[in-house]
């Protein structure tokens, strides 16, 4: 039933995917489909009445009556600690969406595109490189995703196995510790690590970057101070630092 655009859903299954981060998958009868890249609103209502609000990403996209989350606990956060820490198959709450039209990749095309994630900011980024996949666009894509250290990525499974199964192509990057056997460098991207892992300017690439808002905000000038014009550069912002 929908009440004022919200919808009834149901958590049909929760999986841990980093020591903070739960990839949720509700059902939603009557959910009309997505794009990649769009989110929904989460509400949730306590029993005294109280409700709280906040949005997250799709990390799938499609028809059918099922989505999916991928939530990263913010520590004193209101919502995130309890869709991480809380929630089981069975619970019920409310969803608003399909929502965004912009930061939105639909299959039709044949332009590059360039996908940069920081942390959470993967889960659209992961819908558009699965709608790639499946599109048979995935030559054209490549992703860099930034994460502290390799155990706090979320979808890495998925990612590490893309590449060379007709995936989009990744380049990871780490800011606190990197994984055994890594060469790179370790730390904020710089210009030099932009450069050398998204597609060159020339190629006309489309990029899309999600993450907190200080990470799209380095990210998207160093884009611009590399030649990327910016008006060829989405970006989706999660609050936070
Ligand atoms: C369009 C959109 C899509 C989003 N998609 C996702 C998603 O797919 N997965 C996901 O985990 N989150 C996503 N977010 C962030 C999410 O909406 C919440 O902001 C986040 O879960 C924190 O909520 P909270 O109630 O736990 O914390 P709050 O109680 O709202 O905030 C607690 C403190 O954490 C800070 N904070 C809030 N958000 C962040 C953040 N993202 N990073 C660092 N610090 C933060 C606040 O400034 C505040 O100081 C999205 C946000 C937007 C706008």
């Amino acid at each position: 039933m929908t009440v004022g655009g919200w919808r009834a859903a149901r958590i049909e299954s929760v999986e841990d995917a980093t020591p903070s981060a739960r990839v949720l998958r509700l059902a939603v009868p009557g959910w009309p489909g997505s794009d990649a890249g769009q989110h929904v609103d989460i509400r949730l209502t306590a029993e005294d009445g109280y409700q709280a609000e906040r949005s997250y990403s799709l990390g799938s996209y499609g028809d059918g009556e099922a989505i999916e989350l991928a939530v990263d606990e913010i520590p004193d956060g209101e919502v995130s600690p309890y869709l991480v820490r809380d929630v089981i198959p069975g619970d019920e709450l409310e969803v608003k969406g399909p929502l965004g039209g912009y930061f939105v990749w639909r299959p039709g095309g044949a332009g590059a595109v360039q996908l940069v994630a920081g942390g959470s900011g993967i889960v659209p980024l992961m819908a558009m490189a699965r709608a790639a996949r499946d599109a048979g666009a995935a030559a054209s894509f490549r992703l860099l995703y930034s994460a502290r250290r390799a155990e706090d990525a979320i979808y890495r499974e998925e990612l590490d196995g893309a590449s060379g199964s007709g995936g989009v192509a990744v380049t990871w990057a780490f800011t606190r510790a990197a994984p055994d056997g890594w060469t790179g460098r370790v730390g904020r991207l710089d210009d030099q690590a932009i450069r050398a892992a998204v597609w060159d300017p020339a190629r006309e690439p489309t990029v899309y970057v999600c993450g907190p808002t200080g990470f799209v905000e380095h990210v998207a000038d160093a884009l611009v101070r590399l030649g990327h014009p910016p008006q060829r550069i989405k970006t989706e912002r999660f609050g936070g630092a």
